[in-house]
């Protein structure tokens, strides 16, 4: 409330105040101490109630100091006759402030209550609404699969007919076919129902793994893939084929967006309790107001060619993969240029002695 409407509650406060006073005084002869004090009791408690904490504790003493003046004799003093009447005094003065902090506090606690009550309100709203976006994502990817199929299968029957259109239309539906299949992936992600097979793996079985599959598109690129110390044996705890889904996403995208021939490092090193694998490129690099963004779906960057672009997807479903098994994946520049795209998973501790035999085996 503003300070005029404050200063003007406490007038109309302390005109009833005063009103009272004089309707008291008037019929004073007829008026026993229990009838003044319960009065004034009763317009601290409302003041208080109505108007805050201040007002109620400065009515209670302007309340005390006129029972004493006005009605207890002798009147017209603040002297008191009889020590009972100044047992009366104080026990009114100690009802009063204590009941006006008490409605104060009883108000702010209901204030309190109904702005807590809100906020869960809206939060519970937002999150119905999230799950409700999610289900639509799952539902509508989930049915434009069919057609899809269909669509795709009578373009090929044209195109054995000869029609070259008709493989335009088979690209085209394969194209949308891999985009439904992230909008799925993404909203598996996000409800956490794609479930992982989280058991304990190999690092350089990951690689391996990955530089398999990225000879597929690395051309041009000089890919090289390291293990750090090579000679210790790395376990992390994590689902194999996401994994390496992720992993393979960040070359793929290293690739796609560094110039033709620039290399690309690939490999993994146990920091603390992690496991890390990190995809380095000498590409563009990210700018730092965008570093975050990259992981938000849907989310490209609108630089060079428009073709290499994908949906924006890639790195959010990777992102949700690596949160999903208890890591994490970032993005940082890398010295010398281009960026460092790090995946961490839980790392695992090997039996020294496991470790050690199986390391003189394999050098
Ligand atoms: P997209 O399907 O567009 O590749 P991603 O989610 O994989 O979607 O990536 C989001 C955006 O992040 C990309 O559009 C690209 O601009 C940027 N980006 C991803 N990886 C790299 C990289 N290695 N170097 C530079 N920019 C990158």
């Amino acid at each position: 409330m503003s300070s005029a409407g404050k200063a003007a509650r406490a007038i109309v406060w302390l005109a009833v105040f005063v009103g009272v006073t004089i309707a008291m005084v008037v019929i004073r002869d007829r008026l026993d101490r229990v009838h003044v004090t319960l009065a004034y009791l009763l317009l601290v408690q409302l003041a208080s109630a109505r108007a805050g904490r201040a007002l109620g504790v400065t009515l209670a003493i302007m309340s005390f100091l006129a029972f004493n003046f006005f009605f207890l004799r002798p009147y017209g003093t603040l002297a008191v006759a009889s020590p009972l009447d100044w047992l009366v005094l104080v026990a009114f003065l100690i009802t009063s402030v204590v009941s006006a902090q008490l409605l104060y506090r009883a108000r702010a606690l209901g204030a309190e209550r109904e702005r807590l009550s809100a906020a869960s309100d809206r939060a519970q709203t937002l999150e119905q609404s999230i799950r409700m976006k999610d289900e639509t994502l799952a539902m509508v990817s989930h049915d434009l699969r069919t057609p899809l199929t269909t669509i795709k299968g009578l373009a090929h029957e044209i195109a054995a007919n000869g029609d070259e259109r008709a493989d335009v239309i088979e690209e085209e539906a394969d194209r949308l076919n891999a985009f439904v299949g992230k909008l799925l992936d993404l909203s598996r992600v996000t409800m956490g129902t794609g479930a992982l097979d989280i058991q304990p793996n190999e690092a350089e079985d990951l690689l391996g793994a990955a530089a398999q599959q990225a000879q597929a598109f690395s051309g041009g690129h000089e890919l090289g893939f390291q293990v750090e110390p090579s000679d210790s044996m790395l376990f992390g705890r994590f689902d194999f084929v996401q994994t390496l889904r992720v992993l393979v996403n960040l070359i793929e995208n290293a690739a796609k967006y560094s110039p033709a021939g620039a290399p690309i490092d690939v490999g993994a090193r146990r920091v603390g309790q992690e496991l890390r694998f990190w995809v380095a490129d000498r590409g563009p690099g990210i700018a730092d107001a965008e570093r975050e963004r990259i992981f938000e779906p849907f989310y490209r960057r609108r630089v060079g060619d428009a073709d290499m672009a994908g949906a924006g997807l890639g790195l959010s479903i990777a992102k949700g993969i690596a949160e999903a098994q208890g890591g994490q994946l970032t993005c940082a520049p890398r010295d010398g240029g281009g960026s460092v795209f790090t995946l961490s998973v839980p790392a695992i501790d090997l039996p020294r002695d496991d470790a050690s035999a199986d390391d003189s085996g394999a050098s």
